[in-house]
């Protein structure tokens, strides 16, 4: 990072316009935008992909952002009371970048995001220097990899125990909506209808010949429940059991840990099965309230949370 942050301030950044300065090519331009110079500034800050991830990562101070001189922006942000920040993003864009054009492996965004969150992190750490900086975790809704099919569930209870529903629904790899379910489990806490959601979900998903799911929950309480051998005698047995039976069949099954953000869709569905009396309803098509959320899932949309 020390070399980096010497090149950027000596224009030595090995960007195309450098190159071609030094005859190392004969094209100046961004492969990855397309832009007719390929400058430290514009790699860094004003490609569009570069600024995508400025944005996503909501980078606290953007005073004085769009100085035109490279040596002057650097040093002036660098040594800003968001430097190491600052830093470590000029670090990962520089690096996706490099991903990308020599290993033709484009980062998503929430990645890179991601990477400048554990980057600083540990940077702040080595460092010894209490995290300032409002970073927030970036969540968003992961694809699943065809031909596996994620299956988001969530259970809602009004006032834990009170009248309680469970929800969710099947996307493939691009996002698309294959079905989905709501109902209600009448009077429950949220735990038990976490539960109900991960058996109904389950069971939906046998019932319609699909037999490799990826199963995500917000709940981790239930997600650690299911998947321990011995939980014979918790209260909620039963429904354990239910999904112990069903775990066994022959098909391709994992299950994963979400957070509230990414679980948006579930989440709805969970609270209209509350509010509803029927055992269980399927939608074959999305609702038209979390039509948004679901494009919004499928383009890999940043929700933050508060760390
Ligand atoms: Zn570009």
């Amino acid at each position: 990072m020390r070399l980096f942050a010497w090149l950027i301030t000596h224009n030595s950044l090995p960007t195309n316009s450098v190159r071609m300065f030094r005859h190392l090519t004969s094209d100046s331009s961004c492969s990855r935008c397309n832009h007719l110079h390929e400058t430290a500034l514009h790699t860094l800050r004003d490609c569009p992909l570069s600024w995508a991830v400025w944005m996503a990562s909501h980078f606290p101070n953007l005073a004085n952002f769009f100085v035109t001189d490279v040596c002057d922006w650097f040093r002036l942000h660098a040594t800003g009371p968001d430097g190491s920040l600052f830093v470590t993003t000029c670090w990962e864009i520089w690096k996706a970048r490099n991903e990308e054009i020599f290993q033709s492996n484009r980062k998503p965004i929430w990645l890179i995001v991601n990477c400048i969150s554990n980057s600083h992190n540990f940077l702040l750490q080595v460092l010894n220097i209490p995290n300032r900086a409002h970073i927030t975790r970036q969540v968003t809704w992961i694809p699943p990899t065809a031909p596996c099919l994620k299956l988001n569930v969530d259970g809602s209870s009004f006032g834990n125990p009170g009248r309680a529903g469970f929800g969710g629904l099947i996307r493939n790899d691009i996002g698309e909506w294959m079905h989905g379910f709501s109902g209600s489990c009448g009077h429950a806490s949220n735990l038990l209808a976490e539960l109900y959601a991960i058996l109904k979900g389950l069971q939906l998903a046998w019932g319609l010949g699909y037999r490799t799911i990826n199963l995500e929950s917000d709940s981790k309480s239930a997600i650690d429940l299911i998947l321990e051998d011995d939980n014979n005698f918790h209260p909620h047995a039963i429904v354990l059991g239910q999904i112990r039976i069903l775990r066994t069949r022959n098909w391709s099954l994992s299950f994963s840990h979400t957070l509230r953000e990414g679980n948006e869709c579930a989440d709805w569905l969970a609270k209209y099965g509350a509010q509803s009396d029927v055992n269980i309803k399927l939608w074959t098509s999305p609702p038209p309230q979390i039509a948004h959320v679901l494009v919004a899932d499928a383009t890999g949309v940043l929700r933050q949370r508060p760390r």
